[in-house]
């Protein structure tokens, strides 16, 4: 194991392999585990030193129930000599503190998904500061995910704790920290060495000038033109609203109207059939293997290490879908909508349009932008409600959906685990969420041809489809045109989600993880966009809208 460490740690082994030889060296270890503590009681009795390496606490914060690049980083510190505590995901503050005390931890280690999860990152760093335990051994925190950077570590998470906080931007890098933070040698001077560079991390921030900002009301007054009541602009695309005069007469816009309002749910969705719409792409990311699929097969440097772990997903891939590993379900639902008050989407129960099952409360773009170039907000693609103080009679729609084919997936994980088959283990998370992308992707593409049927003849490849060449999108809440998690709840609720074995957790994190989310939209113009900062107003703005009753 120390050659792989260092073939890993010098890059000429990638973490595919690394994870496959700790599956080597746990079975092993498992055999020989009786005779290694009877060597060690008789090192100990001989009064000998018997520690472990370093021994790390590693957990998925509260209300997160990501957990592949945790596991991950464990497999890696373990072939690196380091003794790993993994508790799991959803672990409260004061049970990782508890355990890391009870272990005589030399480190904790933290990790998360979504952006909820910072928060709650923060907290445990404040639990750690108010103990005596924590803050007189200046135990250190590590920070791990997708969504973590070392700005956010600085700024938000290290102030709360006086011991060290450090970043880990990826599995390869924990082994460098972990070494550094226990080595008798080196310590001091790396952890010198990176509160030197925080600090001028959360200088550089604080001096940072933020974009150009516009109020509001400005914002709004610049929303994306689209030229509701206008449908022949609109099929022209222009999109500037002018209706030119070779069209005949303008026609009022008229949104699709879905084939039925309410939900419908799918059980045991055909796994094969999901498999086609697979996007390889993020699998190798994954993996720490960078480069585009399908070239990176061809790369001098990971071609060979992709081509390997991208056999042993198909054939994963195939048992999962003949042992029926994994039950996928989904619920869709569309219901009438109108935008009112510029930014909110009204969702109503039925085609009266009277009762409200909720209010989608969306920000808006507030920075400036060039002429020409609107600040958008998802609202904006949603016909409103009034036009000029006056009842547009425009009826449009809206669509949701959850799916997950995460269903089952812990008695095989237990399984593997069981075998000391970390690299199974992983490999199955991994497929199953590049199967939950595939199924949103499935689903969306029947809901444009038959289920909302705006395009019924649409044909595209699945590479066509990856990059979104169709009409309408599925924004997904969390993601960067609609930042705020909350309104999960209410989709949750609406579409009875937990009916088809979805949860949410106190951070919005949907359960099992394996799980994707979201709205469908159906204009031509609805697209993608980041919102980006926003400014005191529509902070406020939003506190006063949320509080008020749907
Ligand atoms: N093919 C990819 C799809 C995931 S990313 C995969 O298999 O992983 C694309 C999805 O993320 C979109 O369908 C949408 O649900 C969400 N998304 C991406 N950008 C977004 C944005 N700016 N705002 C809201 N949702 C977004």
């Amino acid at each position: 194991m120390n050659i792989v460490g260092d073939r890993f740690g010098a890059g000429k082994m990638f973490l595919p392999q690394l994870v496959k030889s700790a599956r080597v060296m746990k079975q092993a270890v498992a055999h020989l585990l009786p005779y290694i503590d009877l060597d060690k009681e008789r090192i100990a009795a001989a009064g000998g030193s018997v520690a472990a390496r370093g021994k790390v606490v590693i957990a998925t914060v509260k209300g997160d129930v990501h957990d592949i690049g945790k596991n991950i980083v464990a497999v890696v510190l373990q072939c690196n000599n380091f003794e790993v505590r993994n508790m799991g995901v959803m672990v409260p503050a004061s049970e990782i503190l508890a355990l890391a005390k009870a272990e005589s931890a030399d480190m904790v280690g933290l990790s998360g998904l979504i952006t909820p999860s910072l928060e709650e990152m923060a907290h445990v760093a404040r639990e750690m500061e108010r103990d005596e335990y924590f803050r007189a051994r200046r135990i250190p925190l590590l920070i791990g995910g997708a969504t973590t950077s070392r700005v956010h570590t600085a700024v938000k998470i290290a102030p709360h704790y006086s011991g060290p906080v450090i970043q880990v931007a990826d599995a390869s890098r924990s082994v460098q920290v972990a070494q550094n933070l226990i080595s008798s040698e080196h310590r001091e001077q790396y952890l010198a060495a990176v509160a030197t560079e925080y600090d001028k991390v959360r200088a550089q921030h604080a001096g940072k000038k933020g974009p150009e900002m516009v109020t509001l009301a400005a914002a709004r007054a610049n929303k994306a033109p689209i030229a509701w009541g206008t449908a022949a602009a609109l099929d022209r695309g222009c999109g500037c609203g002018h209706v030119s005069g070779s069209a005949g007469a303008p026609e009022a816009y008229a949104p699709p109207r879905p084939k039925f309002i309410g939900r419908r749910e799918f059980r045991n969705y055909d796994l094969a059939e999901l498999a086609r719409f697979i996007d390889w792409q993020p699998f190798f990311q994954t993996w720490d293997l960078d480069g585009s699929y399908p070239a990176i097969f061809d790369d001098d440097q990971v071609g060979e290490a992709a081509r390997r772990v991208f056999a042993d997903a198909q054939a994963m891939l195939r048992r999962a879908i003949e042992g029926r590993w994994l039950s996928a379900n989904a619920v869709v639902g569309f219901l009438p909508a109108n935008t009112v008050d510029d930014d909110d989407i009204e969702i109503y129960t039925d085609d009266s349009r009277t009762e409200v099952a909720f209010v989608w409360h969306n920000q808006r773009q507030q920075t400036r932008k060039r002429a020409g170039v609107a600040n958008k907000c998802l609202a904006d693609f949603i016909a409103p409600k009034f036009i000029a103080g006056q009842p547009s009679g425009i009826a449009d729609y809206i669509g949701m959906f959850a799916v997950t084919t995460g269903l089952g997936i812990e008695r095989k994980e237990a399984e593997f685990l069981a075998g000391h088959d970390d690299y199974s283990a992983i490999m199955l998370k991994a497929i199953a969420d590049r199967l939950a992308e595939a199924f949103a992707e499935c689903l969306h593409q029947r809901v444009r041809r038959d289920l909302w049927g705006y395009a019924p003849d649409e044909e595209l490849s699945n590479d066509a489809l990856i990059a979104e060449k169709y009409r309408g999108i599925r924004p997904a809440p969390g993601y960067p045109a609609c930042p705020a998690h909350e309104v999960k709840r209410a989709l949750f609720e609406t579409l009875r989600c937990p009916e088809v074995g979805i949860t949410l957790t106190e951070s919005y994190a949907m359960a099992p993880a394996a799980s994707v989310s979201g709205f469908y939209f159906s204009h031509p113009q609805a697209d993608y966009f980041n919102v980006g900062p926003i400014g005191a107003d529509q902070e406020q703005d939003l506190t006063r809208r949320a509080a008020r009753a749907p």
